[in-house]
């Protein structure tokens, strides 16, 4: 058992999972198993219906979802609320999937050729403490709808709220063995789900370090693998744009989440005539954003989710050059101010490292060429920002952008309805959007002589 800690206080939850032993992982994945050739012939229409119930048992635990995830996470209730009604709305969503499970009929010479999706058996889904409910949903709720079991570990920082959402979805009527919540070590559960010969696919989100062996070991049996990995995501601003807007929305791109975001625009590229105004914008609005109790319903930004997680932040703001930083309570419990560098050059860690915390590094540009190049200098490629008025621009940079995920004006890259992803080492398949069922099933050509 791991001791869990309320990441606000430093004090110790009354609650604390008990984690799962490889024996109990072994267990739970053979009950997911027996429980798949019912699950896979409930009727499309009667799968809908089971997982619009699970959605709407969610939606009255809301509140509920949301606190816990205040108190386990260190999460802002407002985004809480929102994470918890993503799990919501992604089941609404995927609930819509059984009966639109299309195959083709394709012509053929001498006969009729059809095409089936078919679920795989079960899944296994490794989520991160950084989004516990989103991550969960994104994998579990597409997993269901195509007919696979699943089995899920969250982090062991984080488990509360998927524990909660494993016991709603059965108080909402899906089968036992459907959807398995496991507690536990990513070196014991997780690992499980990769050398498991009955766990058909991977589901990771996480490092690229850890992605790397479970790509590795999943190989040994051609397992399915998706994964979800790092980034280190750059906010382009040309000259031409409304600088005030960028500056006064960048704060939010990168320290949401208290900067625990693979999405987060960590890297800010500013083209050099704006640089200094960029920067003076900048620092007002680092400087006025609300890093409170993160309960309070005005906070932007609350604690750092683990100690372990402040003093590996801490690392890289102490080998930095800071240039400004914003306000964070003192105290107990594991708080960070946002922090702002000056980086001159591409070689230093906080430029190349995905830092995962409340820590922007900024770098002046000439011209589109050059920020292009900045911004593909990176063995990542997540998503990223855009920010000019001139349509033309936009769009040759984001297509020249290596990036899964890119928004012009904005920095809103998650929809449940579009599809989400890495390019290079930031990871490998898509998930979300009209085609993630897709991917948790095989597609089977069948050809039938006349
Ligand atoms: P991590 O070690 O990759 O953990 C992610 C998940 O994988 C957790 O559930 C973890 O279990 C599990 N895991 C760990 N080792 C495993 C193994 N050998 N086999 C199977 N599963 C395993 O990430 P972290 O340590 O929590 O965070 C470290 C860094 O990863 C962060 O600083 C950040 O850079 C990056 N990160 C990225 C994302 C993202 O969304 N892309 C999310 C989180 C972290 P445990 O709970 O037991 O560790
Ligand atoms: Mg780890």
């Amino acid at each position: 058992m791991s001791i869990l800690i309320n990441p606000t206080t430093g004090e110790e939850l009354d609650h604390s999972p008990a984690s799962a032993t490889p024996e109990e992982a072994d267990a739970a994945i053979a009950r997911a198993h027996d429980a798949f050739p019912a699950w896979r012939d409930v009727a499309p229409g009667e799968r809908a219906r089971l997982l619009r119930a699970f959605a709407a048992i969610v939606d009255d635990h809301l509140e509920e979802l949301a606190q816990l995830e205040v108190l386990n996470a260190g999460h802002t209730i407002g985004n809480a609320r929102w994470e918890a009604g993503n799990v919501r709305d992604c089941l609404n969503y995927y609930s819509a999937a059984p009966e639109r499970l299309f195959g083709r009929q394709i012509p053929v010479a001498g006969g009729t050729d059809v095409t089936f999706h078919e679920p795989l058996g079960v899944v296994g889904i490794i989520v991160p403490w950084n989004f516990p409910m989103p991550i969960a949903a994104w994998g579990f709720a597409p997993a269901l709808a195509a007919g696979n079991t699943v089995v899920l570990k969250p982090a062991e920082l984080t488990p509360l709220t998927a524990i909660r959402i494993g016991e709603l979805a059965v108080e909402a009527g899906l089968p036992e063995g459907v959807l398995t919540i496991i507690p536990g070590k990513g070196s014991v559960v997780g690992e499980r789900f990769v050398t498991h010969p009955l766990v058909r696919k991977v589901c990771f989100t996480g490092s690229t370090g850890v992605g790397k062996r479970i790509m590795a070991g999943c190989a040994e049996q051609v397992k399915r693998v998706t994964l979800e990995l790092g980034g280190k995501s750059a906010n382009i601003v040309f000259a031409d744009t409304d600088v005030a807007a960028a500056a006064a929305s960048a704060p939010g791109a990168v320290f949401d989440n208290a900067g625990q975001d693979c999405c987060a625009r960590s890297r800010i590229l500013v083209q050099r005539s704006a640089y200094d105004e960029f920067v003076g914008r900048l620092e007002t609005a680092v400087r006025s954003f609300r890093v409170v109790d993160p309960s309070d319903e005005q906070s932007q930004m609350g604690p750092m989710v683990s100690s372990g997680q402040r003093d590996s932040v801490q690392a890289y703001i102490d080998d930095a050059s800071v240039a400004f930083t914003g306000s964070a309570p003192d105290g107990p419990g594991w708080w960070l101010p946002p922090t702002v560098v000056e980086s001159r050059d591409t070689s230093e860690a906080v430029w190349r490292e995905e830092v995962f915390g409340p820590v922007v590094a900024v770098m002046a540009f000439d011209d589109e060429d050059e920020a292009v190049a900045l911004a593909n200098d990176s063995d990542y490629g997540l998503s990223g920002s855009i920010f000019t008025s001139d349509v033309g621009r936009a769009l040759r940079v984001a297509r020249r952008v290596e990036a899964g995920n890119l928004s012009v004006n904005s920095h809103s890259s998650v929809r449940y309805w579009t599809p989400f992803g890495g390019y290079k080492q930031s990871g490998l398949g898509r998930e979300l959007g009209p085609d993630a069922p897709n991917a948790f099933t095989e597609e089977k050509n069948v050809f039938i002589a006349h």
